[in-house]
């Protein structure tokens, strides 16, 4: 059955493609957004549906709107975006978490959270399952988003026991694809982008470091599993579980763009982690998810994208 689906942070890299899966499958959805890191380009093609509604709003302010199901997926996701303005990033996870279960609790929605992999912090324990409980460092240049994130998982549960909020958490892992910023810093972005320029390839550290990179089609899939699921309100991890080193990365994207950049080394930021992979045998047993686009066919739609996107 149809429903009104408020979608925080809709003009967003994943927010801008949960919408247009949510229309397509007949819904009425709302956008809200404030625009730090999302585009209006996101959802021009969308503009025009009479189900489709967007609205410039700061979670971190309350508002008041008539929904079944609530996404809450504001807050900017790349380390140079949410490191531009840490206590902004706090206060998006803490007082716009709240917010956004406080209209849950009054109007009776059922309200899904964006975690992600990074409660784990420089992860003790590989690959991560979502009883790993953590290594993140409280005063570091990660720790406004990571302890955010952490203290907006609590708020979650602290909702569902205290008031019976109907909550669904799943934890990220490093997502990409088509709508991400060409300049937003992060490793897929940057290595596209830099091949396609022609520029040097920067790897950070030694490029040894491992991520799991999920296709942006696959993570909305199991994101939309999730909301739709009962009697299960996670946390849950959703990604894709092969693991890859950075190195191996930039090696790809070098030969699928045929650039003739070159890799260069440059410092590893603080506190990046050094391994990451999920464990989806939770994902897999409750939601049926399974990620289904392999790296390379993922990256070379990417790349496709970037390349009209940097023409215009
Ligand atoms: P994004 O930066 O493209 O999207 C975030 C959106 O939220 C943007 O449109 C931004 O303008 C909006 N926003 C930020 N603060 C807001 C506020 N206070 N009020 C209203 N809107 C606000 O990032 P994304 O990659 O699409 O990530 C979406 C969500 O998924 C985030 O919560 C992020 O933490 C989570 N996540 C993403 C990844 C990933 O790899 N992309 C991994 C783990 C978790
Ligand atoms: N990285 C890199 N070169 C870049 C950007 C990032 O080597 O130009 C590295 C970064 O240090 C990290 C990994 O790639 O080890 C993933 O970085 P990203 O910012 O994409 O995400 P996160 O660290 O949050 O997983």
């Amino acid at each position: 059955m149809a429903k009104r689906i408020l979608i925080t942070g809709g003009a967003g890299f994943i927010g801008s493609h949960l919408c247009e899966r949510l229309l397509n499958e007949g819904n009425e959805v709302i956008a809200l957004d404030n625009f730090h890191t999302g585009r209006k380009q996101n959802l021009a093609h969308l503009l025009s549906n009479p189900r489709f509604e967007l609205i410039r709003h700061d979670i971190t302010d309350p508002i008041k709107l008539e929904v079944d199901q609530i996404y809450n997926m504001a807050c900017p996701a790349s380390p140079v975006h949410y490191q531009s303005n840490p206590i902004k990033t706090i206060k998006t996870n803490v007082i716009g978490m709240t917010n956004m279960l406080g209209l849950a609790k009054r109007v009776g929605a059922r309200i899904l959270q964006a975690s992600t992999s990074e409660v784990y912090g420089n992860p003790l324990e590989h690959p991560q399952k979502e009883s790993y409980w953590g290594n993140v460092n409280t005063i570091g240049i990660r720790s406004c988003y990571d302890e955010g994130k952490r203290v907006a998982e609590t708020l979650c549960f602290d909702y569902h026991r205290t008031n019976k909020v109907d909550i669904r958490v799943i934890r990220i892992f490093n997502t990409y694809g088509p709508r991400m910023i060409p300049d937003d810093g992060r490793v897929v972005t940057n290595f596209i982008v830099q091949a396609i320029r022609g520029e040097d390839i920067t790897i950070y550290g030694d490029g040894s470091q491992t991520r799991s990179f999920c296709y942006v089609d696959d993570l909305v899939n199991g994101i939309i599993k999730m909301m739709n699921t009962d009697n299960f309100i996670g946390p849950v991890n959703l990604g894709n579980d092969g693991e890859f080193t950075v190195k191996e990365l930039a090696e790809l994207v070098i030969k699928e763009v045929g650039t003739k950049s070159k890799i260069i080394y440059l410092p590893l930021p603080q506190d990046d982690p050094t391994r990451r992979k999920p464990d989806l045998t939770l994902a897999r047993a409750k939601l049926e998810y399974t990620p289904t686009v392999p790296l390379v066919e993922g990256i070379k739609k990417t790349i496709e994208y970037f390349k009209k996107s940097l023409q215009t």
